[in-house]
């Protein structure tokens, strides 16, 4: 019988999740789900140092927050240390370890001798050269010490899911601490032991783990073990091929929620991040995930983090909104909003359908929620304070003449105009305007534009026209005249 799939996340808590991290969770998810397997949660705080209060709980959260529900745990390491211990007294007992009683001092000033020859640095293993009764009477004399792994001078192959066959050799890899010199187990011991006993039988993780997995390996012979599978995530890269780091922009998972990204855009996002379908199709919810995701597309090659395609994305995501759920979002994100979620619901009264007109013309140019508030309020403005410099237009040769011209001619050919419920017959009456004025479009247009909204970039003219109705354009176009003349 093959044994039932488990994956796990094994985040060490910083205080927030990086979005490499969320990768790696969301990847040990897919895999977990799609075999019908178990995804289990552990955090990894056996580093008493850079204990951080309440990181473990807003990592949860954040978890939580994107719907990577775990099934078992979450286990906490620093409750399991006695775990640890036991198995570093077996490898000690077994020689696959050792103490190792340096000072700090010494191990200094072994790596700046290394450094200084170009070696690598390694421990150059004086202590294994201990006998017994030296390490009882160092034991006895209440000297502190840390445990090594005595790695094998041999070579080791393994295969990765990701990377293929790789081998490494004993001899260029480090004799790993086990057990610090205050007790408690590193990393990598931790690990190993949990991975074991947890049953986890995939270890996804991100490639600044790959070095560490032949120590693992020998860890797991070393103590009797079958190893897990192994799959290593490529990193993350900016668009300029250098590491995803925090200094160039946000990468905690949870900032992108603030900053107005969808979960379901982050997730599907997140997705393609060193994994594609191998078609066109781009837009895949997290169940349609679980289903195509497959650890054999993933790739090996660095995974580029680009804000343009997440925005793109996100912006598809936002098109795919109701109108009513949109407005609502938009309404909880302003700082006055002039009517609440539930008259949207209700949708009768005016305010309702005027917000949910504007919220449908400006959802197509959204790229994030947090664009609605701004992007809505010139509709909603009972007045401008108008910026008179916007109206003039070097290239299309606007100044303030052109633009009262164009503005004057407009007002009653708009106030003629019966039909304000097509862009087709707006559009028809200016027309008229432009080719009695003898004018350019963008002479008519641009002014009449700044004059509704007293911003550059909004919707086309035709339907901001026709979503603001008859009323409220002229009161604008008249509004600006005067503030012009
Ligand atoms: N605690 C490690 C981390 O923070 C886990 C690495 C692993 O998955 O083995 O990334």
């Amino acid at each position: 019988m093959t044994k039932k799939v488990k994956t796990r996340f094994a985040p060490s808590p910083t205080g927030y999740l990086h979005v490499g991290g969320l990768r790696t969770a969301l990847f040990a998810y897919l895999f977990a789900r799609q075999n019908e397997g178990i995804f289990l949660l552990r955090i990894e705080d056996t580093d008493q140092k850079r204990f951080i209060e309440g990181a473990a709980e807003s990592l949860m959260d954040t978890l939580k927050a994107f719907g990577l529900e775990w099934d078992e745990g979450p286990y906490y390491q620093s409750e399991r240390t006695d775990i640890y211990k036991k198995y570093a007294k077996q490898l000690l007992d077994d020689g696959h370890a050792y103490r190792c009683f340096c000072t700090s001092e010494r191990l200094q000033k072994m790596r700046e001798d290394q450094q200084k020859n170009k070696q690598s640095p390694k421990y150059d293993r004086k202590c294994l050269e201990l006998s017994e009764k030296e390490v009882e009477d160092k034991l006895a004399q209440g000297k502190t010490y840390v445990v090594r792994q005595q790695i094998p001078q041999e070579v080791i192959e393994f295969h990765d899911q990701v990377r293929g066959n790789l081998s490494f050799h004993g001899k260029d890899v480090d004799d790993q601490v086990l057990i610090k010199s205050d007790g408690f187990p590193t990393y990598h011991l931790a690990n190993v032991v949990d991975d074991h006993e947890m049953e986890i039988t995939h270890v996804i993780r991100g490639e600044e783990w790959l070095p560490s997995t032949p120590k693992h390996i020998w860890l797991y012979k070393a103590l009797g073990w079958e190893a897990p599978e192994f799959a290593h995530l490529s990193l993350l890269l900016n668009p300029d091929k250098t590491k995803l780091s925090k200094r160039q922009g946000d990468v905690a998972a949870e900032d992108f929620i603030k900053k107005g990204y969808l979960i379901e855009a982050m997730i599907n996002f997140i997705a393609f991040l060193g994994w594609n379908p191998g078609t066109e199709e781009e837009i895949f919810s997290l169940e349609e995930l679980v289903n195509r995701f497959s650890l054999d597309r993933v790739q090996k090659a660095g995974a580029v983090f680009s804000l343009e395609k997440l925005d793109w994305l996100n912006g598809q995501y936002i098109r795919e909104m109701s109108a009513q759920d949109l407005a609502k979002f938009i309404l909880a994100d302003m700082k006055n909003p002039p009517l609440t979620g539930e008259e949207i619901d209700e949708g009768t009264s005016d305010a309702a359908n005027n917000f949910l007109k504007y919220t449908d013309c400006i959802q197509t140019r959204m790229k994030t929620l947090n664009d609605g508030p701004e992007m809505i309020a010139p509709f909603l403005a009972d007045e401008f304070d108008y910026d008179i410099e916007l109206f003039n237009h070097k290239k299309m040769k606007i100044d303030k003449a052109t633009a009262v011209m164009a503005i004057e001619n407009s007002i009653p050919t708009l106030e003629a105009l019966e039909d304000y419920g097509t862009e087709e017959s707006i559009k028809e009456a200016l027309v008229g305007v432009i080719q009695k004025l003898g004018f350019k479009n963008g002479q008519v247009l641009w002014p009449i534009r700044v004059a509704l909204t007293n911003e550059q970039y909004s919707p086309g003219v035709f339907e901001l026209i026709m979503v603001l109705g008859k009323e409220n354009t002229i009161k604008r176009l008249s509004s600006a005249l005067d503030k012009m003349t």
